[in-house]
């Protein structure tokens, strides 16, 4: 940004919303920081949503996200953005106040998509995005409510793995064959089935469900196959969606397809529908459609990358964006976490984008798995089950590869 800037507006008081803060300070912006949030609290750690926070290991207070002691930052949580006027520098908010601002973040994350079926009871039917969701979720599993899980993607396999080590009976739907096929391909699918099997899952493959039954509460649903379950619950766990309804009209470029968040450059700079930046705002974290970060024969431009790291990793690149300040640059490789069914999970890179697997490893026994992701001849993604160490060279191989092809090192 050319001129100075005196006032930033943050809005989202996430992961991202933090980060950014963060960055900012950091850069020696010592301006007007506001950070608005629509839920009454300030930023927690999304991820023990779906495991510690379900299994009583963490308890909720446990679950708040440290703040720096010198953020200088005016909180204004409990209060959403409704629309963003550009010309003015103005964001608007639902109780009809606004906030001027020269420098805008947004960092307004995803919610969980919804269940998209016919209507289904009013009771006993869950997401899981926000601590309020998980709570709820906690409660029913601790009445012991049979659990019904659609989607058999990370959180739902992660709630599968909460509720088994809670006692709680799960079935597991989804239409692909193996649990994380979407996200890790058959092999590592292979591997998540066989553990979920062990933990007493009754995982329902190549299979949707078709409709939620019950009348004020759930009872059960009815699958594809014509079969039926009983269940007292049910997590609908079938991705997320980024908040992007209160920029709309707003002239900023908001993807659709495999990348329906605002549309940003690599530093996280946010793109008008003239495809250049639009002065004075970037975006972090799961609203983003990023720039493919490895880009490659065939590869989507733009993806939302949607995990902890892009809304931790690229903080620096967006504050020193916001400040007209030169960048880091090293674009980040994306990473993941997970752990569920006792399984150390971690992955580099985009095991999603490939078109080829190498298993390098695989030790079902000691439940190991090291498997490489390609496309078009070239290292996207590395995924580890129990075998963390050996990640570090394979991040070095594709930022080695992705170099060697002039992409941002
Ligand atoms: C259950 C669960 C488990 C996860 N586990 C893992 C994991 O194991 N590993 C991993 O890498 N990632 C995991 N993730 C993903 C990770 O938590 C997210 O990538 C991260 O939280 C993104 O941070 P964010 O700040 O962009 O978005 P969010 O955390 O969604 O925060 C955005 C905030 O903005 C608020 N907001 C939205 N719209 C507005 C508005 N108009 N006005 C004001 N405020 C608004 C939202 O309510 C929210 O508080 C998990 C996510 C979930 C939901």
């Amino acid at each position: 940004m050319s001129r100075r800037t005196e006032a930033v507006v943050v809005v989202g008081a996430g992961l991202a919303g933090l980060s950014a803060a963060t960055a900012l300070r950091d850069r020696g912006f010592g301006g007007r920081l506001t950070v608005v949030g629509d839920e009454p609290h300030g930023p927690y750690d999304r991820p023990s949503l779906s495991k510690d926070l379900l299994t009583g290991r963490r308890a909720e207070e446990q679950t708040g996200l440290p703040l720096p002691p010198d953020l200088g930052a005016r909180w204004v949580l409990g209060r959403s953005a409704v629309r963003l006027d550009r010309a003015g520098r103005r964001v608007l908010l639902d109780d009809g106040s606004a906030l001027e601002y020269d420098g805008l973040v947004v960092a307004s994350g995803a919610s969980a998509v919804p269940w998209p079926g016919p209507p289904a009871p009013p009771g006993g039917v869950h997401t899981l995005r926000g601590r309020g969701d998980a709570l709820g979720l906690r409660a029913a599993l601790r009445r012991g409510d049979p659990l019904l899980v659609v989607g058999a993607g990370f959180v739902g396999s992660e709630v599968a793995s909460a509720a088994r080590e809670l006692g709680v009976p799960v079935t597991l739907v989804d239409r692909a064959r193996t649990p994380l096929e979407g996200a890790l391909g058959p092999v590592a699918g292979r591997l998540f089935a066989g553990a979920q099997a062990r933990a007493g899952v009754d995982f329902r493959a190549g299979t949707a469900v078709r409709r939620l039954l019950g009348e004020r509460s759930l009872s059960g649903a009815e699958l594809s196959d014509g079969t039926r379950v009983r269940a007292g619950a049910a997590l609908v766990a079938l991705g997320a969606r980024p908040n992007t309804a209160w920029l709309r009209g707003s002239g900023l470029r908001l993807g659709g397809g495999a990348a329906p968040g605002l549309v940003c450059d690599h530093r996280r700079r946010a793109l008008g529908q003239d495809g250049a930046p639009a002065e004075g705002v970037v975006a972090l974290g799961d609203v983003v459609a990023a720039p493919n970060p490895l880009p490659g024969a065939g590869a989507p431009s733009h993806l939302v990358i949607g995990h902890w790291s892009e809304a931790v990793d690229h903080a620096d690149a967006a504050a020193a964006a916001l400040l007209g300040q030169e960048g880091p640059g090293t674009e980040p490789v994306p990473s993941f976490w997970s752990d569920q069914f006792g399984l150390r999970v971690r992955s580099v890179g985009l095991p999603r984008l490939a078109d080829r697997t190498e298993v390098r490893e695989h030790d079902p026994d000691r439940s190991r798995l090291e498997v490489t992701y390609h496309r078009g001849g070239r290292l996207v993604g590395a995924l580890t089950v129990n075998r963390t160490s050996r990640l570090a060279a394979h991040r070095a191989r594709i930022l080695r590869e992705r170099a060697a092809h002039g992409a941002l090192a």
